[in-house]
C-alpha cells in the first residue's frame, strides 16, 4: 500500500468490504431492500452494545457531537442536576451542551490532564446534591484516558440519578456491556471503533432514558434530534416498513451494516481483547523508546489510543516525519498540554500488521527529530507480546 496509514483516534483504517457498500449506488431511503438492511443494523447495534429488546438504538446523521446533543436533548429539562465527571475536552463539551439545554451543570474534574475519577470520588460528589443525570467520558480522547463506568454507573444508579455516557472513543474497543451495567444513554459515531466513514449519529437508550422523555414537562428544544421524531422511523425500519422524517445517510447506513456484521462475527470478547493487545504492545513499544505517556497510571490508559509525550527536544514536527515514514498519527489536543503530546490511534480492525509498521514509522520520525534511540527497539517490544 503506498498510502500512509491512518493512525488518528478516527476516522481510522476501514475494512475494504465497508469502503466497497460506501461506494454503491444509493438505494431509495423507502426501498425495500435497503428497509432490510437498516432494520437489521439496528438489531445489530443492540447486539454490538450488548443490550436486549428492551433497549431501543437510534441511527441518525450526523457526527459524534450531534449524538451527545440527541442524547442530552431528550433526557435533560431546563432545571435538572447534572454531575459531569470530567477527564478532559469532551467532557467539557458535554458540559457546555448540558448548560446549553437549561442544566445546572456541576463538574467533577479531574486532579489534572491524564487522571481520572474513581467510582468513590463520583459517589462523595453524589451525596452532596439531588442529581438528576450524571454524565460520563467513558475514553476522553483528548488523554487517552480510560474512566470506570462500570463502578461509577453503579454509583449514579444507586444515587438515582441516570447515565449517560459518551463513548465515542470507545464503543466496540473497550469493552462496555451497557445493560449489564445499566447505562441509560450510550452513544458514539461512526468513523471510531464501530469502522465506518464519519457522518453517522449512534445512540442506544434504556427504558429508563425513554422514560425519562416520555415524561418531560417541556417539549424537546432541539428539532432535529427530537426522539419524538426518529423513534417511530426507527421501530418502523426494524418493523420493515417505510417510514421519514429527515432523509437517511443511506451509504452509511449500507456500510453500518456491514461493520456490525463484521464485528459480530468476530465476536464482542474477542474484539476487547485484541484491542487491549494492541495497546499494550503499542504501550510497551513507546515506554522501550523511553517515552512517557499523558495517562498518570497504566491502569486507566485507553485501549483504543495512545498518548505519548514528545522526548525532550522534540516537537509536533516530528509527525511530519512519521508520516513521511508510512502513518498519519494526530498532535496533542488537551488546551492545557496540547504541545507536549501526540496520539496514535489503534482501534477497529487494526492489525499486528499496522500497528508494527505504526511503530517502525515512529521509531523513524524520533531519530529523525533528533532523539537518540536505538532502532528496533520499541518495535522488538512490540513483538514480544504479539508474537
Ligand atoms: C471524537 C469524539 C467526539 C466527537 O465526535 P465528532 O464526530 O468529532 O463530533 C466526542 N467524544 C469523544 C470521546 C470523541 O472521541
Amino acid at each position: 500500500m503506498s498510502r500512509p496509514l491512518l493512525m488518528i483516534p478516527g476516522p481510522i483504517e476501514f475494512t475494504d468490504e465497508v469502503l466497497a457498500a460506501m461506494s454503491l449506488p444509493s438505494p431509495s431511503h423507502v426501498a425495500p431492500e435497503f428497509i432490510a438492511v437498516f432494520g437489521h443494523a439496528l438489531k445489530d447495534l443492540r447486539a454490538v452494545f450488548l443490550a436486549d429488546e428492551s433497549h431501543q438504538p437510534f441511527v441518525i446523521a450526523g457526527s459524534g457531537t450531534l449524538a451527545m446533543d440527541s442524547a442530552i436533548a431528550n433526557v435533560v429539562e431546563a432545571g435538572d442536576k447534572v454531575l459531569v465527571v470530567n477527564t478532559g475536552f469532551f467532557s467539557d463539551r458535554m458540559a457546555d451542551i448540558c448548560r446549553r439545554y437549561g442544566a445546572e451543570v456541576d463538574s467533577l474534574d479531574a486532579a489534572a490532564p491524564g487522571d481520572t475519577l474513581s467510582a468513590e470520588q463520583v459517589a462523595v460528589q453524589l451525596e452532596k446534591a439531588d442529581y438528576d443525570l450524571v454524565t460520563i467520558t467513558h475514553v476522553d480522547t483528548s488523554t487517552g484516558v480510560l474512566t470506570d463506568v462500570q463502578g461509577i454507573t453503579a454509583a449514579a444508579k444507586a444515587a438515582g440519578a441516570l447515565v449517560v455516557v459518551d463513548g465515542v472513543c470507545a464503543t466496540a474497543g473497550e469493552a462496555m456491556p451497557q445493560q449489564a451495567w445499566g447505562v441509560d444513554v450510550y452513544l458514539t459515531a461512526s468513523q471510531k471503533a464501530i469502522g465506518v466513514p464519519p457522518g453517522l449519529a449512534l445512540l442506544v437508550a434504556s427504558p429508563a432514558a425513554l422514560d425519562k422523555w416520555r415524561q418531560r414537562r417541556t417539549p424537546v428544544a432541539s428539532y432535529y434530534s427530537d426522539w419524538g421524531y426518529w423513534l417511530p422511523i426507527m421501530n418502523a425500519y426494524e418493523g420493515l416498513s417505510p417510514a421519514y422524517f429527515a432523509t437517511p445517510a443511506v451509504n452509511l447506513v449500507l456500510a453500518l451494516a456491514v461493520s456490525l456484521r463484521q464485528l459480530l462475527d468476530e465476536g464482542m470478547d474477542a474484539i476487547f481483547a485484541r484491542h487491549q493487545l494492541m495497546s499494550d504492545a503499542v504501550k510497551a513499544a513507546i515506554g522501550a523508546m523511553g517515552l512517557g505517556q499523558v495517562p498518570t497510571a497504566s491502569a486507566h490508559a485507553a485501549h483504543t489510543l495512545t498518548c505519548p509525550r514528545y522526548p525532550q527536544g522534540v516537537d509536533a514536527t516530528m509527525l511530519g516525519y512519521v508520516r513521511d515514514g508510512g502513518a498519519i498519527l494526530a498532535g496533542g489536543l488537551h488546551p492545557d498540554i496540547k504541545g507536549d503530546y501526540f496520539r496514535i490511534g489503534h482501534m477497529g480492525a487494526v492489525s499486528r500488521a499496522d500497528v508494527l509498521a505504526t511503530l517502525g514509522a515512529v521509531e523513524s520520525g524520533l531519530r529523525r527529530a533528533g532523539y537518540a534511540l536505538e532502532p528496533g527497539i520499541g518495535l522488538a517490544a512490540a513483538q514480544a507480546l504479539l508474537g
